[in-house]
């Protein structure tokens, strides 16, 4: 009974959420903390669900204390502090919030192009230090201006239709042939894309090939004036590659929100040499706007975030439905009623004695739907399996 499912949130997931597994009978233990793996691997044992953002980690040995758990809800974007294997060896489903901030991060990269022109984090700045510096000299309105976009997903398409109500050109470049939105035009090379626009944008994912992928070569092929903005990972630029074309004037600038390193909480001084040997030197050039990863962070997008992944959770608990799952095949029970159950469970039968290399099945109203692969079978088979499965209620094509 949905009563005795007790959930486990950790790390201080949204109030929402807390409230939308509340309302459907779960028991909700919830923490503001993450937990270790100790922590966890003691206490695991008794919950069906846990939800946690991107510090706790759920490794394989922690699943292994876990004989109840169900599933996993990810209350962020990445997923890479579960062990997603281990977990789907375990049938445990693991469900996270995929575009939850594209907005937030779009709306920043808007705000981050019109600063970058006018100069304006730098004029703020000074007059925080009580200095007026009146000045026009390289500054500029975006209309007109052209932005390429690299990686044109959630977040780029998002940015591309912004862009063009701000009157810029938008060009991009993926991996992938994508529709363009609005007058938005994709472009065959990266170095088209860098030779062609005034504001270059990174959206792409880190990957093998995204690490480094702006670094000296790239920078030089950007058009002189230039300006960097990278909302992405902090391994795709080349960092000292960028403090040179900074220093050397070939780019008027950068917004950078994520670096290949990021300290693991807010305090003060975080951001230093320590940390990065290349800090101080980004720190000390002119119209360079460093923000500490939080392209992403707004309440809207907190709230969708809680929103979406509780349901998903919810979903799964109820109905078995595993749509958005990151580790699992996607199958939508939802609407499968018990008579529909019968019925699949029948043809499953019959199957059984079968190697099924693959299986799809849905429904729609009154009718559901089996699309089963099977391999090595005769034509005596397939008699016997039409003579079987047409007493059944099955329409049958082989
Ligand atoms: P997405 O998966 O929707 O889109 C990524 C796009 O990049 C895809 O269209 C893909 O085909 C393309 N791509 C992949 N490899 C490429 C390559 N080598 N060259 C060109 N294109 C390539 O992702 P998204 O939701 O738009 O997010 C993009 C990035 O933004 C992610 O890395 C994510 O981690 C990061 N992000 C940062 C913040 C933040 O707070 N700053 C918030 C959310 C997301």
């Amino acid at each position: 009974a949905v009563g005795e499912l007790r959930l486990l949130l950790l790390e201080n997931i949204s109030e929402e959420a807390v409230q939308t597994f509340k309302s459907h009978g779960f028991q909700v233990d919830h923490f503001k903390k993450a937990w270790s793996e100790d922590e966890l691997v003691e206490k695991i044992s008794v919950y069906h669900a846990i939800g946690i953002r991107s510090k706790t980690k759920i490794t394989e040995r922690v699943l292994q204390h876990a004989p109840k758990l169900l599933t996993i809800g990810c209350f962020c974007i990445g997923t890479n502090q579960v062990d997603l294997v281990a977990a789907a060896r375990a049938g445990i489903p693991v469900f996270n919030s995929p575009f939850s901030n594209s907005r937030s991060v779009a709306e920043l990269v808007v705000a981050e192009i019109i600063a970058l022109a006018r100069q304006l984090v730098d004029r703020a700045g000074e007059m925080r230090q009580g200095n007026w510096n009146k000045v026009s000299k390289g500054c500029w309105e975006i209309r007109g201006k052209t932005l390429g976009i690299v990686g044109y997903g959630h977040i780029g398409t998002q940015l591309s239709v912004l862009a063009e109500a701000f009157g810029l050109r938008v060009l991009y470049y993926d991996v992938v042939n994508i529709m363009p939105l609005g007058s938005a035009q994709q472009v065959n090379t990266l170095q088209t894309l860098l030779s062609q626009s005034d504001f270059v944008t990174l959206h792409v994912p880190e990957l093998p090939e995204t690490v480094n992928m702006i670094s000296t070569t790239e920078l030089a092929q950007m058009k002189r004036g230039a300006y960097l903005l990278n909302n992405a990972r902090g391994r795709v630029v080349d960092i000292p590659a960028l403090i040179a074309a900074l220093k050397s004037g070939h780019l008027s600038g950068c917004a950078i929100d994520v670096f290949p390193s990021e300290p693991g909480a807010n305090s003060e001084g975080a951001f230093n040499d320590q940390l990065n040997s290349w800090s101080s030197a980004l720190r000390s050039l002119p119209n360079v706007i460093l923000t500490p990863h939080i392209g992403g962070s707004t309440e809207e997008a907190q709230r969708m975030i809680g929103q979406e992944v509780s349901t998903s959770l919810t979903r799964y608990l109820l109905f078995g439905s595993t749509p958005g799952a990151v580790n699992f095949p996607e199958v939508d029970l939802r609407a499968i009623s018990d008579d529909q159950t019968s019925f699949i469970r029948q043809v499953n039968e019959i199957l059984s004695d079968h190697n099924v290399e693959k299986q799809f099945s849905d429904s729609k109203g009154d009718l559901a739907y089996l699309l089963a692969d099977i391999s090595d079978v005769s034509e005596a088979d397939i008699r016997d399996l039409h003579d079987r499965l047409h007493k059944t209620r099955a329409n049958i094509v082989t």
